[in-house]
């Protein structure tokens, strides 16, 4: 397993997790306990996971327990079930531990997958999970886009952010993306159909850069990394726009915040800026996976995993998430189904 090993205050490194050896016996959970004893197959490397290295109670999730193993989102088979509703074989996603086999214990929040051999198991943290979800609750409902309008998307070729982008092209808007590499900006032009993205990391003058793609301003900015992107973007929206805040990738150190000079301009151009968490919307749940598998299904859209192989690169391919390394969604495979 890989365990946690103390809190933090800067950017994450791999010292800050430990891979350990546990002898969990793989016998079947207790009767009358309603645990499921699973095998890990991929888990999902996320940013909010910083969040959890803090030892900060008030956030909208627990910070994880020193020596403990890290837990996150992942696709699990069922080995072992003391529980009516699951039986060994059946393949799961939910709340797991960065360990080979979990006995979970809390099952309510599990959701079984129903085995199709278009949709690749490892989707069910990425397009089809959590992050997809992100980006259809987040769009729809947060930043009210109509055809024809100009969006902007940051941290682009991410697991949010390249759903974003795909999921506005399909609702007939003009879409660019900002993302940190020449290899993620040809992505994003050449395979996730964006109208046009840039390098950020190559724009000594943010507002210039969004300036020249933007000459008209932007209507809805799908915010996935806070900072001088945030700033920059305050000052090419267009009247009556709306910001999605999304996330803050770029403010992983609380000691080193970036202020933001330019919210006069929610004001002077009447924009809403509205921070959300996709957990608020659970309830859209079915129509999404309903309607992001059927255009998967459909080759509407595309998803970029960037796949890991084996436990031990999970603290690695974690930390590279701040450090851009992940192109696409950032999975480890754990085990083979
Ligand atoms: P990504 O797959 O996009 O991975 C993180 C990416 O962030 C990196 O690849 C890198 O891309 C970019 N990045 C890292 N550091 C910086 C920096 N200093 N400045 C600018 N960009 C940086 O992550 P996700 O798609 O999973 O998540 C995107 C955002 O959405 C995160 O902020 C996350 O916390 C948030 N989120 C919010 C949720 C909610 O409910 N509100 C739910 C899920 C995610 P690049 O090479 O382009 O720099």
């Amino acid at each position: 397993k890989v365990t946690f090993k103390g809190y933090i205050d800067d950017i994450p490194k791999e010292t800050d997790m430990e891979l350990k050896l546990s002898n969990l016996e793989l016998n079947p959970p207790p009767q009358g306990s309603a645990a499921i004893l699973v095998k890990n197959l991929y888990l999902s490397c996320d940013p909010y996971m910083r969040g959890r290295m803090r030892d900060f109670h008030g956030s909208y999730i627990p910070p994880f327990v020193p020596g403990q193993a890290l837990e996150g989102f992942g696709v699990s088979k069922v080995i072992h079930s003391d529980n009516p509703n699951y039986k060994p074989g059946d393949f799961i996603t939910g709340f797991t531990g960065w360990e080979e086999y979990s006995l979970i214990k809390r099952t309510d929040q599990l959701r079984k997958i129903e085995p199709d051999d278009r949709i690749p198991l490892s989707f069910h943290v990425g397009l089809l999970g959590m992050p997809g979800f992100t980006a259809y609750a987040g769009f729809f409902e947060v930043c009210s886009p109509s055809k024809g309008e100009y969006v902007f998307v940051s941290a682009a070729s991410g697991a949010v952010g390249q759903l974003v982008g795909q999921l506005a092209k399909l609702q007939g808007c003009y879409v660019v993306g900002s993302a940190g590499s020449k290899e993620k900006v040809d992505l994003l032009k050449n395979k996730l159909g964006f109208d046009e993205a840039f390098n950020y990391k190559e724009e000594l003058d943010l507002n210039a850069a969004l300036q020249r793609y933007f000459p008209h301003g932007i209507d809805i900015y799908f915010d996935n990394v806070g900072g001088n992107m945030l700033d920059a973007a305050l000052l090419n929206m267009k009247i009556h726009g709306r910001i999605a805040v999304c996330g803050m990738v770029s403010q992983q150190n609380p000691s080193k915040p970036i202020g933001i000079y330019n919210l006069f301009n929610l004001i002077s151009r009447r924009i809403r800026m509205q921070g959300f968490l996709q957990s608020d919307y659970l309830n859209l749940y079915p129509r999404f996976l309903e309607d992001v598998s059927n255009y998967y299904k459909q080759g509407k859209i595309v998803y970029i995993e960037d796949m890991n192989e084996g436990l031990e690169s999970a603290p690695a391919a974690f930390v590279g998430l701040f450090h851009g390394k992940n192109v696409g969604k950032q999975v480890i495979r754990v085990a083979h189904g």
